[in-house]
């Protein structure tokens, strides 16, 4: 990328002289007076001043004794002689600025540099907003103060609702779904994508049935988007060189959609049982000759759910659990539990926490060792 230097423009504050070069012009070639390196903007087009064979030896500083601008190179104030490397203090660069798609800059133009300082003089001191600014303090800290309450509030509310105490329940009976699925096997043809055929036996690609589809899309480079950016060199000289970034477009992806042909079970029937007792069966069924794997021939998968069912000691509130059938056929009616429920309204017990309170079933709590019985 080829990168070319010019001179920063500044305006004489003192007599009036515009479009004075950075670099060249140290002080005002009309009144003498010294450059102030804020006043320093980037020229139009037509102002540009080229610098050959530009040789940068740092951003230049300021002397904070005198205030004379000095070339970062320069150990000494050339004006008052102060050491430099203690009193010097960079000037501030002007941020880059990066051309429009028509290769056009904001124009800058010459600055007001006494009203610039003024205005942030102001700002620093809240000068201007001073009316709003302190009552937009003080919303502030209510407006965190509220926050902070509402989240207490919510907190307070959501633990108070969520609270749980371990109550005792009694199990008051047993009730019990048992659902038998019936699956066919059979022939089967279906479309999918080469890389992903379906599952199966037996499957296979069926010759000749892949066609080119669209499956995606890929982002792919497409050139490259520059812009020219000019920026500050802070030596009374900036920069313009060509930015580019890569440019993307879309672009479709396609794969072979194919055709599979295969075998599988699929289900046709179910059949569902249940109760209000301890013992639970399977609707018996006469399959399709079960255990072979033919087309037509069928097979079974069998699927429950248990579940006992509680009350308070008061009978004011019922729970259900559902456990494992081992579990489910262990728990005998009458059996007395202790379950955490909601305390607020006794709803929702957790049925995880159940822990027999008599030791007389298997859910019994294995707790309570005492300590030092050992020695
Ligand atoms: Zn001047
Ligand atoms: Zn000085």
């Amino acid at each position: 990328m080829s990168e070319r230097t010019y001179e920063m423009l500044w305006d004489c504050q003192y007599c009036g002289t515009k479009k004075l070069l950075g670099k060249t012009h140290r002080f005002c070639p009309n009144c003498g007076a010294a450059q102030d390196p804020r006043s320093r903007y980037y020229p139009s087009e037509e102002d540009k001043v080229a610098v050959e064979d530009h040789h940068f030896v740092g951003v230049d500083v300021t002397c904070s004794v005198c205030n004379t601008l000095n070339s970062a190179d320069s150990h000494f104030c050339q004006n008052c002689g102060a050491a430099l490397d203690e009193s010097g203090v960079a000037v501030t660069k002007l941020a880059s600025q990066t051309a429009n798609v028509m290769g056009e800059f904001e124009e800058m133009g010459s600055r007001d540099v006494v009203k610039e300082e003024f205005d942030a003089e102001m700002q620093r001191v809240g000068a201007a907003p001073r009316t709003t600014g302190l009552p937009q303090q003080a919303m502030d800290w209510r407006v965190i103060a509220f926050i902070v309450a509402a989240i207490v509030i919510c907190g307070g509310i959501a633990f108070y609702m969520l609270r749980t105490e371990a109550q005792t329940v009694v199990v008051t009976g047993h009730s019990w779904e048992r659902i038998v699925t019936v699956e066919e096997y059979v022939s089967f043809t279906t479309r999918s994508w080469r890389d992903s055929p379906p599952a199966g036996y037996n499957i296979d690609l069926r010759a000749g049935s892949c066609t080119r589809e669209q499956r995606g899309t890929r982002q792919v480079q497409d050139g490259e988007t520059c812009n020219t950016v000019r920026s500050d060199n802070g030596d009374g000289t900036f920069s313009e060189r060509e930015v580019c970034v890569p440019r993307y477009r879309s672009e479709p992806v396609y794969d072979d959609m194919c055709t599979w042909e295969g075998e599988r079970y699929e289900v046709v029937n179910s059949y569902t049982t249940s109760g209000n007792d301890i013992q639970p069966f399977f609707q018996p069924l006469t399959l399709q000759c079960e255990g072979i794997q033919r087309v037509g021939c069928e097979q079974q998968q069998f699927n429950g759910t248990y579940v006992i069912h509680l009350q308070s000691e008061d009978g004011s509130h019922r729970y259900t659990c559902p456990l494992s059938q081992a579990m489910w056929t262990a728990i005998a009616e009458g059996d007395r539990f202790t379950m955490h429920v909601r305390a607020v309204d006794n709803s929702s017990g957790d049925c995880g926490s159940l822990e027999a309170v008599d030791g007389s079933t298997s859910l019994s709590n294995t707790s309570s060792g005492k300590t030092g019985e050992t020695d």
